[in-house]
């Protein structure tokens, strides 16, 4: 018998995923014409920044694997800067991705967002860990009653917020001076999958600039815009009445070794937290995250997903993660299954942690 998967393929996304690794196993050939892929050069020159929600398929928009560190957060909220602060990462990634010369930074909203939405009516008072991380919203200065009087001032004012904390981390303001950084506002619409850029003069939404000509450093940026632009298959698949209904919640890292679709995880099925050091499991947004998939949205399967090589960080963040609060009490009623993968991105073959024997074994194996 084979022991694996110790999971069941319950929900149609688990099932598809299933399906897809059952075919990579039964096909060499496919294997072997994806080798090497991740030798290809990591060069990220974009750190985006955006919200958890599902319709977010931000591999799908033009951001390309080589090119770009991701961090999602509920709202794409970016705490004000805080010295010695273990609950938050946002200096860790910021670190990291000046580090790795990245050139832009994009804080990407979006119309519909259940966080902003909690925020503006009232988080629930079950939901204390989505109040911690919303409270981003209420502690800054830049949020006045005028901020909070519609849903539609809040958007753009959030955006403002999280570009107004970028600038308290180390680094930033300098960088913007010396011309090696510029940071973007953007608020995409779910419904249209129309883009909105955020003006910071005049503190308002304007429609997109595509700036094109040599030497412009904005030619990268408005070259990921337009294929946005181009590339609307969302705009269709939200039609679907079904696609707002995430059945797990993928948490990774800020590295783009793994994304949702080459995995072949169906569009809309997926909520998706990334953090600098997501097995950790001590962060602020990563309970908040894990609270809001699990006791709003529901999902069935939390995933924790790492590359290859990561397999010992792996034991350690499901164990995290089993202490998690949310968790503990989600897996106690059975409502939650728990999942750790280490992820080949070369192959995209997946090894799923047996939590009885703790060694991975590769899913789709056929015995
Ligand atoms: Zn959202």
């Amino acid at each position: 018998m084979n022991a694996l998967p110790a999971w069941l393929p319950v929900t149609s996304t688990m099932e598809k995923m299933y399906a897809f690794q059952q075919q990579l196993a039964s096909n060499n050939a496919t294997l072997s014409t994806h080798q090497g892929e991740d030798d290809a050069p990591y060069h990220p020159d974009i750190l985006f920044i955006g919200c958890i929600d599902a319709r977010l398929d931000l591999e799908r928009l033009g951001i390309t694997p080589e090119r770009s560190l991701i961090r999602r957060t509920i709202a794409a909220l970016v705490p004000h800067y805080k010295k010695d602060h273990p609950e938050q990462d946002f200096s860790e990634t910021i670190e990291h991705a000046l580090s790795r010369g990245v050139k832009h930074i994009i804080v990407m909203g979006h119309t519909q967002c259940g966080g902003l939405d909690a925020c503006f009516h009232g988080v629930p008072k079950h939901l204390q860990r989505v109040a911690d991380h919303l409270r981003i919203i209420d502690e800054s200065p830049l949020i006045d009653a005028q901020a909070k009087h519609a849903i539609d001032a809040l958007e753009p004012a959030s955006i403002h917020v999280s570009l107004d904390n970028l600038r308290s981390y180390p680094g930033i303001k300098e960088a913007e001076a010396k011309g090696q950084l510029t940071l973007h506002g953007l608020l995409a619409n779910t419904k249209t999958y129309d883009i909105q850029e955020y003006d910071e003069a005049s503190n308002a939404l304007k429609k997109m600039r595509l700036i094109k000509k040599p030497g412009d450093t904005s030619v990268m940026v408005s070259d990921f815009i337009s294929l946005m632009k181009q590339e609307p298959p969302c705009a269709q698949r939200l039609e679907n009445p079904d696609i707002h209904e995430p059945e797990l919640l993928m948490i990774t890292g800020i590295d783009t070794h793994i994304n949702p679709t080459s995995l072949h995880i169906e569009y809309g099925k997926a909520l998706i937290y990334r953090g600098f050091d997501p097995c950790a499991a001590r962060r602020t947004d990563e309970k908040a995250a894990l609270e809001f998939a699990i006791e709003v949205k529901r999902v069935k399967d939390v995933v924790l997903m790492l590359p290859k090589g990561s397999e010992e960080k792996l034991r350690q963040g499901i164990e995290n993660l089993q202490h998690n609060h949310t968790v503990q009490q989600a897996l106690a009623k059975k409502e939650i299954q728990l999942h750790g993968w280490i992820v080949d991105p070369s192959t995209h073959r997946i090894a799923a942690l047996d939590p009885a024997t703790k060694q991975f074994m590769p899913l789709g194996k056929t015995s």
